[in-house]
């Protein structure tokens, strides 16, 4: 059993820096009860050599946490710059010097019974030391979940809400249960949506194809940083199409992104070899280059990434430094 993070571990809770341990939420929370909350996750890469700690992409990750809370009607009080500046501030308080996930959290948290929530929101970061996600080294078996992705006239799948991930704890379950690695979603069309805390990118004839965000799908940051690292780096634009599954079946090649996963190869699907059964020569080259960007080994993707540690204490992060890069 993980014994879970160090309760002395300082997070940023009801507008404070306190110990972990200290950031408790009533029983009766709305967002408890009913899910009404949006979450988000963030990485921060560290650099041995440099001594540095990245954050990778936390100004897209925070407009978009900021954008989708707007669909639940609750308010972040802070512009998405100052939330980069507290998340500096977090890793430095703890004094982490390795690979972080960060996870945002904003919720409704009035106490009482009713579903219909009202004004009172807030809102909680908490950043912890965190290794892999899924070992994928291998490649993965992912299997298709007979559970169908939520639809956006139902819970959007497009924002992290935190209800919404009853969905993907239901589907990671059940083919965890049944001896894969990781679930893949189909939308309520039958088409291929996305794993249960990624998306998927299938490689057919040297084509790299994603489906698009209008089909039920989390609009990933990692699946933006991917397409583009694809165009620059290798001439390839990705086409997004909705995915029949039999395709999954006969591609050439499969992964998975995501913020907590990285670049994640999938080798086999329901029992069937994806391409020759090992990990694809595309799949291999887009998760080295993703992997550089991240630990800040790309120049080009500099802009990608926010230091920790770059100013020593002495100064303000310099999280304005990134306004304006957008989601590609
Ligand atoms: N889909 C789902 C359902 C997810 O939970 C995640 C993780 N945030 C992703 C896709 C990947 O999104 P990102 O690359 O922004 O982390």
């Amino acid at each position: 059993m993980n014994p879970g993070p160090d309760p002395n571990l300082i997070v940023y809770f009801g507008g404070q820096f306190v110990p972990l341990a200290e950031a408790r939420v009533g029983i009766l929370t709305h967002a408890l009860h009913y899910g009404t909350g949006v979450f988000e996750g963030i990485r921060a890469y560290w650099d041995a050599a440099a001594e540095e700690l990245y954050i990778l992409r936390p100004l897209e990750h925070f407009e978009r946490w900021r954008r989708n809370c707007g669909i639940l009607h609750i308010d972040v009080p802070l512009p998405a710059a100052e939330l980069c500046a507290l998340t500096v501030e977090l890793a430095r308080r703890n004094g982490l010097r390795a690979g972080l996930y960060v996870r945002p959290l904003a919720y409704k948290c009035a106490e009482r019974i009713g579903v219909s929530p009202d004004d009172r929101d807030a809102f909680a970061v908490v950043a912890l030391p965190y290794g892999e996600y899924l070992h994928s080294d291998q490649g993965l078996h992912a299997g298709v979940s007979s559970w169908r992705r939520v639809e956006d006239n139902a819970i959007p799948a497009r924002a992290k809400i935190c209800g919404a991930y009853v969905n993907s704890a239901l589907a990671g379950d059940e083919v965890r249960r049944s001896g894969f690695d990781e679930a893949i979603f189909l939308n309520e069309d039958g088409h291929v949506a996305e794993g249960a805390s990624s998306n998927l990118f299938m490689v057919r004839d040297g084509t790299l194809i994603t489906p698009p965000v209008t089909d039920n799908v989390l609009e990933g940051i990692t699946r933006s940083s991917v397409m583009e690292i694809a165009r620059r780096e290798l001439g390839l634009e990705t086409v997004q199409r909705s995915i029949d599954r039999s395709e999954l079946y006969i591609c050439d090649e499969l992964f998975f992104t995501g913020t907590a996963v990285g670049l994640a190869p999938v080798v086999r699907v329901d029992h069937r070899p994806v391409g020759g059964g090992v990990i694809g020569t595309l799949t291999l080259r887009l998760r080295q280059l993703y992997l550089d960007a991240a630990h800040g080994l790309l120049p080009a993707y500099r802009k990608w990434l926010l230091p920790v540690y770059k100013a020593h204490g002495e100064s303000p992060p310099d999280a304005g430094r990134l306004a304006g890069t957008g989601t590609g």
